[in-house]
């Protein structure tokens, strides 16, 4: 069996991002990149199932600029097997993602498709769920624990108010939740090991598929600062403001 975990290099997510001046995007400009932190979930989800001898092989792909590779060398360090590197400068929305993932997984065959639920830069939480409908299979979203079970995958989700297990068919769709796992650690030697691990590379033009953008972003702004906060001298003071200034009783 074998897993192909999707792996995204967002802005690290102890970054505070500023916004451009002309509020066209976020500014990324000589600031940290790291792996989307569900990815990093979806990843050591993976190597776990093939330490518990479940699956054989983990395989990370990333799309994205050049240095997409470190990101995929970090998968490599957490124990992923291989890597595959789609090389693109251009902005990708979920669609195009997902299209490049089938094209990717129409090649590898693998059994079970990891991917973080959401990635912490567009926040779409899109991808995995277009992927499943593009392959036609399986998927189970928002995974807090995942156990392989022959031919099929019993997947608890993380939904409002408690928890749902599915059982699904493999080959399958999964997207990691928060409280899947706590990654591990990575030392020196996988670091230095990961550099020998294989890391093929691929264009757009390998696969021929469509990423024409679909929207367009019309603005983006920072978040209201708050005002700053005044000291009560008593209970009755308190009250009186959340009556008559805040108008929240
Ligand atoms: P999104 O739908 O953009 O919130 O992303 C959900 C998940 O899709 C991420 O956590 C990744 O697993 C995967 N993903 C999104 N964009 C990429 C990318 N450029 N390369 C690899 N995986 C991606």
């Amino acid at each position: 069996m074998k897993a192909l975990v999707a792996v995204k290099r967002v802005v690290d997510y102890n970054i505070k991002v500023r916004v451009k001046a002309d509020g066209s995007d976020v500014d990324i400009g000589n600031v940290k990149m790291s792996m989307n932190p569900f990815d990093e979930i979806a990843v050591e989800e993976a190597v776990r199932l093939k330490e518990a001898g479940q699956i054989s092989e983990v395989v990370a792909v990333s799309i994205g600029v050049k240095q997409c590779e470190e990101t995929l060398r970090t998968a490599l360090a957490m124990g992923a097997d291989r890597a595959i590197h789609v090389e693109t400068d251009g902005k990708l929305e979920p669609l195009a993602v997902a299209k490049l993932l089938q094209a990717v997984q129409a090649q590898e065959n693998a059994d079970i498709v990891l991917l973080g639920k959401q990635a912490i830069d567009d926040d779409a939480n899109q991808t995995g769920q277009m992927l499943a409908a593009l392959l036609n299979a399986p998927q189970a979203t928002f995974a807090s624990k995942v156990a392989v079970n022959g031919g099929e995958v019993e997947v608890t989700r993380e939904i409002d108010g408690g928890l749902e297990t599915v059982a699904i068919k493999l080959p399958a769709v999964i997207t990691t939740d928060l409280r899947l796992n706590e990654p591990r650690y990575v030392k020196l030697p996988n670091i230095m090991q990961a550099k020998k691990k294989p890391l093929a590379k691929h264009t757009l033009a390998d696969f021929g598929v469509d990423v024409t953008p679909r929207f367009s972003v019309v603005k983006v702004a920072e978040p209201k600062g708050r005002s700053a906060g005044v000291k009560v001298e008593t209970v009755a003071d308190l009250v009186g403001k959340l009556k008559n200034e805040a108008k929240v009783i």
